[in-house]
């Protein structure tokens, strides 16, 4: 698995990681062995949220990481009706019950909400000071929102957690562009677009078959390996199927050639730049 600098906080990660969105949906069980397997394979990078099942998803972690705390790089978010002040430390300190814990590697705002943005960095450096947190970032933030966090705090997230899967390349316009520049980390949320995966029948879907089989490796596997492609990139797909989880693993070992990223990125083409950045 190969491991990369998690923006500027020093911290190597890996580029292929594990989500939890909707994990608390099956059985809880398989849900557990799903991310302990997943930690097994090197994906140790868990992204959860508050938000996830209402807090279920982040105790299925803390299942999950018993005893283990130490390899995992864990991140969960703030809802933005909680980020204020007060808000966002009371918020953290549920995630760390929930999650079994004393510490988050980072705390990330879900998206932009109602409050100015230094009030939810100022509560972010408390939970650094007081050791709840190591590093803190945002999600969903375009090239705008990141400014005017630069301008009003002064101070960079980790990273910035981003819709990109191959079908949705939007971030690619100017959100990584200013990332790169500034040393944040993107992480690319659902990677495989949650149930769009290109058919095996598409034109692109075929195209991925092949570059996979050449390589003996999987479509997925070819999908995560070209969103991880720069030197920023980490991706977090969330699988809970036992065979799924080593095909995603296996991305974090395969780098594309120069001509096998042209061949995914004409298959699946930039597209225009859109008004706003896309979320879910
Ligand atoms: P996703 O990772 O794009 O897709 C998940 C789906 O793909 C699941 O149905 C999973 O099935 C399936 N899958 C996974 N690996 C597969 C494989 N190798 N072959 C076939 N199917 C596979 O969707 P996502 O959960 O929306 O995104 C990933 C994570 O990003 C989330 O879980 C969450 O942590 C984060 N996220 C963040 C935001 C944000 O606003 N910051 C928004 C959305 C998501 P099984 O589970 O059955 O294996």
């Amino acid at each position: 698995m190969r491991q990369r600098p998690f923006g500027g906080i020093g911290s190597s990660v890996p580029v292929i990681g594990q989500g939890t969105w909707f994990i608390e949906r099956g059985r809880r069980a398989s849900a557990v062995g799903a991310l302990q397997r997943g930690l097994d394979l090197g994906m140790t990078h868990i992204d959860t949220a508050e938000m996830y099942g209402m807090g279920a998803a982040e105790e299925i972690v803390g299942e999950a990481i018993e005893g283990r705390r130490d390899e995992v790089f864990l991140v969960s978010k703030v809802l933005p009706a909680n980020s204020s002040l007060k808000g966002t430390i009371a918020a953290c300190e549920e995630s760390l019950k929930r999650l079994r814990t004393d510490r988050l590697d980072c705390y990330l705002l879900h998206w932009r909400g109602k409050y100015r943005l230094d009030e939810t960095a100022e509560a972010f450096e408390r939970l650094k000071e007081a050791g709840k947190i190591l590093s803190w970032g945002v999600s969903n933030f375009d090239e705008g929102d990141l400014e005017e966090l630069r301008q009003t705090t002064g101070a960079l997230p980790a990273c910035n957690q981003v819709l990109y899967h191959l079908q949705e390349r939007a971030a690619e316009h100017a959100v990584i562009p200013w990332c790169e520049a500034a040393g944040v980390a993107v992480v690319a949320y659902s990677p495989f677009g949650q149930n769009q995966f290109p058919a095996a029948d598409s034109a692109g879907g075929r195209e991925l078959i092949d570059i996979a089989n050449a390589r003996n490796a999987c479509p997925r596997a070819v999908a995560l390996a070209f969103l991880a492609r720069r030197p920023s990139a980490f991706a977090i797909p969330k699988a809970v199927g036992p065979a799924h989880i080593v095909e995603n693993a296996a991305a974090g070992d395969l780098e594309l050639s120069d001509e096998e990223i042209a061949r995914v990125d004409a298959a699946f083409p930039l597209g225009r730049r859109p008004q706003t950045l896309p979320m879910l």
